[in-house]
C-alpha cells in the first residue's frame, strides 16, 4: 500500500491585484502558499503555515479547507491587514513588473509550528522572506526526508545572504531562469546550476514560463526538459510557479522513491497544475478541476512530448 507523507508548507498568502493586457482583477486571492497548496492538494492532504489579516476573505478560507488544505498552522491578525502585491503583465504574458508590494502582516511575522507538523515528511518554503523559510526549517523536530525551496528576484536583491543561507540545507531549488542567472551571476542555465549545486540543492527545476521547464536530477549529467502546455488561453500567469511546485512536491508525497524517472514525472505533474493556473484569474481553475480533467491533461502532456 502506497501510503501518502505528510506535506507542509510556508509562504505568502496574499490578495493580489492582478492587471493583464486584456483583463484585470483588483482583490485576487493569491500567494505563493496558496497557489501551491491548492495544487498539491489534489494529490495530498496539504498543511500551511502563514499569516492573513483581518481583511482576507472568509470564502477563501473555506475554499481552501475544502480542497483539503489544513489551515491549523494559518494565523489570522486580526490588527493587520494581508499581505498585497499589486503587479501588471507584458503584452506577451511571460513578463511582468511589480506595481506594490505591501507587506502589511508580514512585517512583525514570526512563524510558530503547530505540533502536529513538526514531523512532516516533505516541507516546501515557498515564497516569503528566506529568514521565515529558515525559521519554519528549524523548528521542525526531524528533518523532513524532502525539503524544497522557491523564491525570488527580491530576496535575491535584498537578502541574500540569508536566502544563501537557506538554500544552503534543501535539496530541491525551484526558481525562475532569470532569477538563477541573477543569484549565481552566470551567463547560462548549466553554469548556473552548476553554482547552485556546490550551494546545496542537488535537484535543481529552473522554470522557464511558456518554455517550460529544465530538471537537473541528483546525478551528474542528469538533465530532463519539458515543455509547457501550448495553450490558447491564458488569462493570468500568477501563481504559475507555485502550482508547478504543488503539482511537483505533492506527487512526490506519493510515491514511492526519488529516483530520476520519478522526479521527470513529478516535473511533468508540477507542469500540469501550472497549464491549469494560468488558465485563469487566481485559483479559479484550480479549485474547480477533478481528477478526471487532471489525468486527461496528464496525458496531453505525454502525447505532446512522446516520439
Ligand atoms: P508567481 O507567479 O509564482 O511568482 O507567484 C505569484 C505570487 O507571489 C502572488 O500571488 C504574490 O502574492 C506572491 N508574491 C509577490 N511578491 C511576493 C513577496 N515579496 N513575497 C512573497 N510572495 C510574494
Amino acid at each position: 500500500m502506497n501510503q501518502k507523507k505528510k506535506l507542509v508548507v510556508v509562504g505568502s498568502v496574499a490578495i493580489d491585484w492582478v492587471i493583464t493586457p486584456h483583463a484585470e482583477r483588483e482583490e485576487s486571492v493569491g500567494g505563493a502558499a496558496t497557489y501551491f497548496s491548492m495544487a498539491a492538494s489534489h494529490h495530498t492532504p496539504v498543511h500551511l503555515v502563514g499569516v492573513v489579516g483581518k481583511d482576507f476573505p472568509k470564502q477563501a478560507l473555506a475554499e481552501m479547507k475544502q480542497a483539503g488544505v489544513d489551515l491549523e498552522g494559518l494565523e489570522v491578525e486580526e490588527n493587520a491587514l494581508t499581505f498585497r502585491w499589486k503587479g501588471r503583465y507584458h503584452e506577451n504574458m511571460n513578463q511582468r513588473d511589480t506595481l506594490e508590494t505591501h507587506l502589511n502582516c508580514f512585517e512583525s511575522f514570526s512563524p510558530k509550528l503547530p505540533e502536529s507538523y513538526k514531523n512532516a515528511d516533505m516541507l516546501f518554503l515557498a515564497n516569503i522572506q528566506p529568514n521565515l523559510q529558515l525559521q519554519v526549517l528549524e523548528q521542525m523536530n526531524t528533518r523532513p526526508g524532502l525539503v524544497g525551496l522557491d523564491t525570488m528576484n527580491l530576496w535575491i536583491d535584498i537578502a541574500s545572504d540569508d536566502l544563501r543561507a537557506v538554500v544552503s540545507k534543501v535539496d530541491v531549488l525551484t526558481i525562475n531562469e532569470e532569477e538563477a542567472l541573477q543569484m549565481t551571476g552566470s551567463m547560462s542555465l548549466l553554469d548556473a546550476a552548476k553554482e547552485i549545486r556546490k550551494i546545496g540543492p542537488k535537484i535543481l527545476v529552473i522554470k522557464r514560463g511558456e518554455y517550460g521547464a529544465l530538471l537537473f536530477g541528483p546525478e551528474e549529467n542528469d538533465l530532463f526538459a519539458a515543455p509547457a502546455m501550448p495553450l490558447a488561453d491564458v488569462h493570468d500567469p500568477t501563481g504559475a510557479g507555485d502550482c508547478f511546485a504543488g503539482g511537483f512536491m505533492g506527487y512526490l508525497c506519493g510515491a514511492q522513491d526519488q529516483n530520476s524517472e520519478t522526479l521527470r514525472k513529478a516535473v511533468i505533474w508540477g507542469s500540469v497544475m501550472a497549464s491549469f493556473c494560468v488558465q485563469g484569474f487566481s485559483y479559479d481553475t484550480i479549485l474547480e478541476l477533478n481528477a478526471e480533467k487532471i489525468e486527461a491533461r496528464y496525458k496531453e502532456f505525454v502525447a505532446l512530448t512522446q516520439f
